[in-house]
């Protein structure tokens, strides 16, 4: 069977009370969407936007601990992100590698900790642009997949999203030959270390709009998108969903 399509939205440090009700227009128009939709709004938020979600969109984190609970000041458990409503995590954002020093051995200790809760990991991976200037992007990509995935993973509690540094954020995106060419080297990087490695959705994020959509999607071991700035507005998140679903 053919991994379900995911639409996984990333609100990072944006968004507030009033701004759930974008998730109230998506349950409007998707009331029994052909993919899978995800809203990951802030911490303090997931409990409300659970409560709006209607079942219809699933509700994740942005980051968790890798202990179960403890003096961890300012730090959020896997379990309370479950306990408040969520039941995905992203891990391993390059926001997060980059500006809290997370390296592949945090990412996997903090997935052990996300599956442990009953939560499935969003796994990001990607190379910055100087990394794929000097021609490093699959060697990076790999290296980053065998890290980062924890033993335990599996098709139905991981997800890895391909994230190219530079192309969170700005605009650019790659070429549809270098997402295929990434996505196919990541599918055959799971053959082995995970059972069921045909089945794990592996999604694209960087820059992913209405307007390339449907083309990011075409692509070979595209499963889905991770999307941040256009997903604040359901207006640009819908025709995003539309094009996967
Ligand atoms: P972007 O972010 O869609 O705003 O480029 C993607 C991400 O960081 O997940």
């Amino acid at each position: 069977m053919a991994p379900r399509k995911l639409a996984a939205g990333n609100w990072k440090m944006n968004g507030n009370l009033a701004a759930l009700a974008e998730i109230d227009v998506l349950v409007a128009a998707y009331p029994a969407p052909g993919c899978e939709i995800l809203i990951c709004p802030p911490a303090l938020l997931i409990h409300p936007a659970k409560a709006r979600a209607d079942d219809v969109i699933a509700i994740g984190g942005q980051d968790c601990h890798d202990q179960a609970s403890g003096a961890h000041t300012g730090d959020i458990a896997a379990a309370q992100l479950r306990d408040a409503g969520a039941t995905y995590v992203i891990l391993g954002h390059s926001e997060r590698r980059a500006g809290h020093g997370e390296t592949d051995a945090t990412v996997a200790a903090k997935a052990t900790a996300a599956h442990a809760a009953g939560l499935v990991a969003i796994i990001c991976l990607g190379e910055t642009e100087a990394q794929r200037d000097a021609g490093e992007t699959l060697d990076v990509i790999a290296a980053q997949l065998h890290g980062s995935i924890p033993a335990g993973a599996t098709a139905a509690n991981t997800v890895i999203a391909y994230e190219p540094v530079w192309a969170i954020g700005t605009g650019r995106t790659p070429t549809t030959d270098q997402i295929a060419e990434v996505h196919a080297l990541m599918r055959d990087r799971l053959e082995g270390k995970v059972a069921d490695a045909a089945e794990v959705r592996l999604l694209y994020g960087g820059s992913v709009k209405p307007g390339n959509a449907s083309e990011i999607f075409a692509i070979p071991h595209v499963d889905g998108a991770l999307v941040g700035g256009a997903s604040l507005k359901a207006a640009d998140f819908e025709p995003i969903i539309a094009a996967l679903a």
